[in-house]
């Protein structure tokens, strides 16, 4: 039986990162409906042409086309690949037609799992984050200097970059915005039993290992 999960999760809380595990080790596949979007629009069909033209007016994709993109995707995936949600359901609407979508093609939902994370915490780890310009190996500000003040331990170089977009307000903005997208739905799944919290700020193993434990149990 197909094990069928949505991924919760503000930006910075590693969803990208556990997905691609999922992915890697379990063979699942991740349904993120942005890149869905992006996928389709380039592509030669109906709803291909669809997609492009409501994209292309700046309007929100309707749920029916949203809709339409995850049945064709689970249509072309073997009956026991699990699927991860990536960005979607966002309201009580879509989450009734992901009900309908699964249930036609014989599945069910297993898990929402919320990546959390603390807002003071992350603001922290994000507006100190910088990474070497010649090899990309991260440093931060506050927890992780390099040995030697403006060189690179790995490489030896001397150039560093900092994202725009990692400041405190950038940070904020996008917490309130997950709250307030994830906040139609998980009272829903709640009222199921389903919804599990992962600590989204334990270093990468041990939040890999804890998604493991609800999705694996021995
Ligand atoms: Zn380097």
């Amino acid at each position: 039986m197909a094990l069928n999960i949505i991924l919760l999760g503000p930006p910075g809380a590693g969803k990208g990162t556990q997905a691609g595990c999922l992915v890697a080790e379990h063979g699942m596949a991740q349904l993120s409906t942005g890149d869905m979007l992006r996928e389709a629009r380039k592509a030669d069909s109906d709803l291909g042409r669809q997609v492009a033209a409501v994209m292309d007016s700046g309007a929100l994709v309707s749920d029916e086309i949203v809709s339409a993109l995850i049945d064709d995707r689970l249509a072309t995936m073997p009956a026991d690949q699990g699927a991860i949600f990536d960005g979607y359901p966002r309201t009580a609407a879509q989450a009734e037609s992901l009900d309908a979508i699964l249930d036609a093609r014989g599945r069910a939902l297993a898990h929402v799992i919320e990546l959390e994370v603390d807002e003071d915490a992350l603001v922290d780890r994000i507006t100190g984050r910088f990474t070497c310009a010649a090899c990309g190996e991260g440093y931060h500000d506050r927890h992780k200097l390099p040995a030697t003040a403006g060189t690179c331990d790995k490489c030896g170089g001397t150039e560093f970059k900092r994202r725009a977009d990692d400041n405190e307000e950038t940070v904020r903005t996008r917490m309130a915005e997950y709250r307030a997208k994830t906040a139609p739905i998980l009272p829903i799944y709640e009222a199921r039993g389903i919804v599990s919290r992962v600590d989204g700020m334990a270093d990468m193993d041990a939040v890999s290992n804890a998604i493991e434990a609800i999705l694996f149990p021995a």
